[in-house]
């Protein structure tokens, strides 16, 4: 297997703001693994506060050797030798995760949401975010939105009941919301997923900072919605921490180092009798579709990060009628365009 990777940088089409920072760019990496004359594409999408650039996940994947395995399919052994190189660096694991799960998945001729076997009939209609905004600019976006069903919004500044009261001035969409740990008052917390629960909210993300164990346990129990957990949950080990202290989880593929230790966590999450949702990061139609080839078996998905962006340059599963659309190409289901 030959490995290579080169840096790429996403132009987001809106300045997006949640309750720490705003930007409009984000640095990804673009992996790819050949084998044979076939080539699997990944990608580490490196939004800058999750502490991941260019130069970390170069360092990190220059001293990958993948000339050494033989044989593909040993995902197990390939990616757990992967991990054990340095700690951290979790969506430069997941760029070559997803490159290698793409090559599999061709050399098989099939999507991985058929060598897992789900369904892709049953996959959710998506929501689309909204960032921290002006009312004129969250309307523009509510417009922008249109086609699709759900409405995502971002929370967690002093202006969240503004935000949704400009969100149900134009649209009585089911919303979802997501604080990023934007709350410090458990009673705050609490109140306002009332509030949300009667705008028409389905479920609340991360309404606490994750080191706030207590005080997101507090919320999950008084909240008349879902709460879900985000930034408190990356990778497997840290499913089982979630459990009693949010309803679900958010997977996301950048934080889990890919797809196989991201299936895991579906499992164990839905063994624990919690919700499962995946999520993303603004990242190409690369990552979206293998993340997507996940979503038959979660409740919701939030997988909008590819529509965020300018300057895609892959095509595969897509939005039709605000429903996540998979291919049926092998691999992760996408293509080079
Ligand atoms: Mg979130």
């Amino acid at each position: 297997m030959k490995f290579s990777f080169r840096p790429y940088t996403l132009e987001l089409k809106h300045v997006f703001t949640v309750a720490e920072m705003s930007r409009s760019t984000t640095p990804v990496m673009l992996t790819e693994i050949e084998y044979n004359g076939i080539t699997g594409y990944g990608e580490a999408s490196m939004p800058p506060y999750l502490g991941e650039s260019h130069k970390t996940a170069a360092e990190f994947l220059s001293k990958i050797d993948l000339s050494k395995y033989e044989n593909p399919f040993e995902l197990e052994i390939i990616l757990a030798d992967i991990d054990a190189i340095a700690p951290g660096n979790l969506a430069a694991k997941a760029s070559v995760d997803i490159a290698l799960h793409d090559l599999v998945g061709k050399l098989m001729n099939k999507p991985w949401y058929d060598i897992w076997g789900f369904s892709k009939n049953t996959a959710p209609y998506i929501s689309f975010t909204i960032g921290i905004d002006t009312p004129e600019v969250v309307r523009q976006k509510v417009k922008e939105g249109e086609e699709y069903k759900i409405i995502k919004v971002k929370l967690g500044k002093d202006t969240d009941k503004e935000m949704i009261e400009t969100i149900r001035s134009v649209t009585d969409k089911p919303l979802t919301a997501d604080a990023n740990q934007g709350w410090s008052d458990r009673n705050y917390a609490v109140e306002m997923a009332h509030y949300l629960k009667e705008k028409g909210a389905i479920y609340l993300e991360q309404p606490m900072p994750k080191e706030d164990i207590e005080g997101n346990a507090y919320v999950t129990e008084h909240s008349p919605i879902s709460t879900i957990a985000d930034e408190a949950v990356r990778r497997l080990a840290d499913v089982k921490n979630a459990h009693g202290v949010y309803s679900g989880i958010n997977i996301k593929l950048m934080k889990s180092t890919g797809m196989r230790e991201a299936y895991k966590m579906l499992i164990l999450a839905r063994a624990l009798d919690m919700k499962v949702m995946i999520g993303c990061m603004t990242e190409t139609s690369c990552a979206i579709s293998a993340a997507s080839q996940l979503s038959p078996m979660a409740d919701w998905a939030d997988l909008d990060g590819n529509l965020l962006i300018k300057n895609d340059i892959f095509t595969g599963t897509k939005i039709i009628d605000g429903r996540l659309t998979l291919t049926n190409k092998p691999g992760i289901g996408m293509e080079k365009l």
